[in-house]
């Protein structure tokens, strides 16, 4: 038996919620393709994005702790991976487009640069007052742009709803506003997938570090009853199961929550299309407010204890130093960057494509090309 893309569009007619986007009703590329003759367009659109250079380096790109402070701690495709994990399960509870939220999952963190948020805040110091320097938007300008697939076409030629999606990712900890025209709730499960393996993936880094402490986590509710319940599910095993057993019953009851309220919410609106659902601009991919009063204690708690801990900030304040140091050296003199760099220099800017090839670098790659200028005895 072959499964042809039109089985599985007709699968996604049968099977999906009406309001989730069909792969047939896709509004397409930039640059007519011929359709494939097994995958939908999102499936394709995911197996480009996997196969991306910047899908790779996220490998080597810092979370929150810095590629070599240890090997038990999420990197960005780590994270990438958890968050694709957690957004497929919601999405496929709620009837929609698996493929397509898997699609956006696995790009939307492709614009990060090396050193986490440090490294976002170098490049926007060093782009400010020249268009700027924003991790989402990066995210679009390398699928668009960047990456090379394919003589003659820019970027990977991605489908309009996936660039969407990428597009309105607002980021972990800024407000979830309401789903604008041309928002899908495929997008809107990423970010809050996105947001759910954040904040319990920090908090298992941040205790297997030693960072935090259990009895400081115990201010916080989640994490509290969490542990109560392992217990009592589980008896009380070390400290490491615990910790093990803790975070997966808090992953848990966030998907599980988010579930049952979406769904309600949903319900609730009597949305029986696509379009109807763009008209009603509301945000429906939510917590139970009681569970999101929680997460929204959790992360002010990683706020205040884990991202500012002395040892995490004296990593990441290297990185940012690097990065200028590194920035200038490159403004100063253009002729140090690779050839397709400097030749896009002359349709970009100079300063642009700065940013561009800093913006992909790895943590490790910077680390060395940082040592290769300025330590003597290097080799460059
Ligand atoms: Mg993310």
């Amino acid at each position: 038996m072959k499964v042809t893309r039109e089985m599985i569009q007709e699968r996604e007619r049968a099977f999906l919620a009406p309001y989730a986007v069909k792969s047939s009703e896709s509004r397409g590329r930039k640059i007519r393709e011929e359709e494939d003759d097994t995958r939908t367009a999102f499936q394709r659109d995911r197996d480009r994005i996997v196969h991306s250079t910047a899908f790779r380096r996220l490998q080597y790109k810092t979370q929150v702790f810095v590629y070599d402070e240890g090997d038990h701690y999420r990197t960005r495709l780590t994270h990438t991976l958890e968050t694709s994990q957690i957004a497929r399960s919601i999405g496929r509870a709620l009837g929609l487009n698996e493929d397509l939220i898997e699609a956006v999952a696995l790009a939307h963190d492709l614009g990060h640069g090396p050193f986490g948020h440090a490294g976002e805040w170098a490049l926007q110091e060093m782009m400010a007052g020249h268009g700027g320097f924003e991790h989402n938007e990066q995210s679009v300008r390398i699928v668009e742009k960047l990456e090379e697939r394919c003589p003659g076409i820019p970027g990977l030629n991605l489908t309009q709803e996936t660039l969407d999606g990428l597009r309105k990712h607002h980021g972990p900890g800024k407000q979830a506003e309401p789903s604008p025209k041309c928002r899908s709730l495929e997008a809107e499960v990423v970010d809050a997938a996105d947001e759910i393996s954040y904040i319990c993936h920090d908090l298992d880094d941040g205790l297997r570090s030693e960072l935090l402490e259990d009895g400081q986590a115990q201010a916080v509710r989640l994490w509290r009853d969490a542990c109560r319940e392992a217990a009592a599910r589980y008896g009380t095993p070390g400290p490491a199961p615990k910790r093990r057993l803790a975070i997966r019953v808090i992953i848990d009851k966030l998907v599980k929550g988010l579930i049952r309220q979406s769904a309600a919410n949903l319900r609730g609106s009597r949305i029986s299309s696509l379009g109807q659902l763009r008209e009603n601009a509301h945000r429906w991919i939510a917590l139970p407010a009681g569970i999101e009063k929680q997460a929204a204690q959790l992360k002010l708690f990683l706020r205040g204890e884990l991202y500012q801990h002395n040892r995490i900030v004296r990593m990441t304040d290297k990185g940012q130093r690097f990065l200028k140091a590194l920035f200038q050296a490159y403004l100063d003199r253009p002729s140090l960057l690779p050839p397709e760099s400097r030749l896009r220099g002359r349709r970009d800017g100079i300063r642009r494509v700065v940013c561009d090839y800093l913006a992909g670098m790895t943590d490790r790659f910077a680390i060395d090309e940082y040592k290769r200028f300025f330590e003597p005895d290097e080799r460059v």
